[in-house]
């Protein structure tokens, strides 16, 4: 029997109203107890002073790349970066080559992930075959394999129909359908936020009109259905309205927000002179849009925070802005950009920063985590809320390295990872 004993750490447990100092004691992978005092001469001691011991840290939004893009990220690079950057269990989504729209693909990743033996990871299934946006995938069977919900992410679902019958679907099973909102005739090829910077830029311009359309589309079609939606990457202030909106009337519509939507602005764009790391859909937003954002967190409309982790080879990114693919890598700085930006600068309490990294996800997605009760799997993240230290990526365990917060210092790191009890990840003394 494997035995860890955690010691001299702040235990903050949301999902048991926990904020003290308190022990973990660890047998076989589960926590078997929690108490102010706990000697085990048979148990490994970690010891935790000064650090806080919170339920793993889930992100439900990334994208591992394989099969298909093993140069941007693998499984097991990703895994990595996972543990990195605190996180025990990740969700990746389908828009890999092939597509994740079957069994034999979500197997594959099961197994990938299991060998890497890293973070947990949860597979996303296509909406529909091949992410075309016409027929349903298969759904079920994908459940069986291990699917945890279902997007065609990088794309949106743009036929309201599919989008009504894979609402239908997925209710059998209970899994939720994660939607990437953006109408794509009215978005129109623009490649940064529609405003006054990309006028200035003479850069072609997305609407926050383009997502806040197919944001309120989806809320009437999961009132209409009853089935689970949740909306990807929110970043605008509409799309966030009808998500309230929504939620008042009772309808099962949930949403993510995430670290870089929260933190830059579309000036991020022009201040940089074009670097394509800041070039995201959705795109960064105007000050407007970012702190209905900062306001929905605080006030409980945004439901968990997810990185939309998109890694890209640096031969990729670094094309014309016009050029570049979207998106950039968040799994390991999302922690201190999030904690930085929201409990240290706009006072978030602690305990509602973990519930939003943590307990929540796990309830929307179903995922085994979110908790530290006693006889649950010891998936668990250790915070280091004094730790201060700059963004560097050549130090990253992703394969990719476009992040567009290179060089920024940040206060609150992870200080160490474990999964069902085994510490995957340490940070190193500096
Ligand atoms: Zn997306
Ligand atoms: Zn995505």
């Amino acid at each position: 029997m494997s035995r860890l004993l955690i010691k001299h750490g702040r235990v903050v447990d949301p999902s048991q109203r926990l904020d003290e100092g308190l022990n973990v004691l660890i047998v076989d992978g589960k926590v078997a107890r929690l108490a102010e005092r706990i000697e085990d001469k048979d148990a490994e001691v970690f010891d935790a002073t000064g650090l806080v011991v919170a339920p793993g840290f889930i992100d439900a939004h990334v994208h591992l790349r394989e099969p298909g893009f093993e140069y941007k990220e693998t499984i097991a690079t990703g895994s990595a970066a996972a543990v990195a950057g605190g996180f025990t269990s990740v969700c990746c989504m389908p828009n890999t080559q092939p597509v994740n729209d079957n069994a034999a693909v979500t197997e594959f990743i099961r197994g990938r992930a299991g060998e890497a033996g890293l973070t947990r990871v949860y597979p996303i299934g296509a909406v529909s075959k091949g992410l075309q946006g016409e027929e349903l995938a298969e759904m079920g069977e994908m459940v069986r394999a291990g699917a945890v919900a279902f997007s065609d992410d990088g794309k949106p679902v743009h036929s309201s129909y599919l989008m009504r019958r894979s609402l239908e679907y997925a209710q059998m099973f209970d899994v939720p359908v994660v939607n990437h909102c953006e109408d794509p005739v009215l978005a129109a090829k623009g490649v940064m936020h529609e405003g006054a910077v990309a006028t200035r830029l003479g850069l072609r311009g997305i609407p926050a009109a383009a997502e806040e359309i197919m944001a309120a589309r989806d809320v009437v079609l999961a009132e209409l259905t009853g089935g689970k939606l949740h909306l990807a990457h929110v970043s605008t202030r509409g799309a966030l309205d009808r998500v309230r909106e929504g939620k008042s009337k009772g309808v099962a519509v949930s949403c993510e927000v995430t670290p870089h939507h929260l933190a830059l602005t579309d000036q991020a764009v022009a201040d940089s002179e074009f670097d394509t790391d800041t070039k995201m859909n959705p795109p960064l937003r105007s000050g407007d849009h970012v702190e209905a954002l900062i306001q929905g967190v605080l006030d409980g409309t945004v439901d968990c925070l997810a990185t939309d982790h998109a890694p890209h080879h640096a031969d990729e990114k670094v094309l014309e802005f016009d050029l570049a693919p979207f998106g950039i890598v968040g799994l390991e700085t999302a922690v201190p950009v999030t904690y930085d930006l929201l409990v240290r600068k706009r006072k978030l309490p602690l305990r509602l920063f973990i519930s939003l990294w943590s307990c929540n996800p796990a309830r929307l997605f179903r995922l085994p985590g979110g908790t530290l009760k006693v006889g649950s799997a010891a998936d668990i993240t250790l915070l280091d809320l004094e730790a201060r230290a700059t963004v560097n990526p050549d130090r990253f365990r992703s394969l990719s390295r476009n992040t567009p917060f290179a060089g920024l210092r940040l206060k609150g790191w992870p200080a160490a990872t474990l999964v069902g009890g085994e510490v995957v990840w340490r940070r190193e003394r500096r």
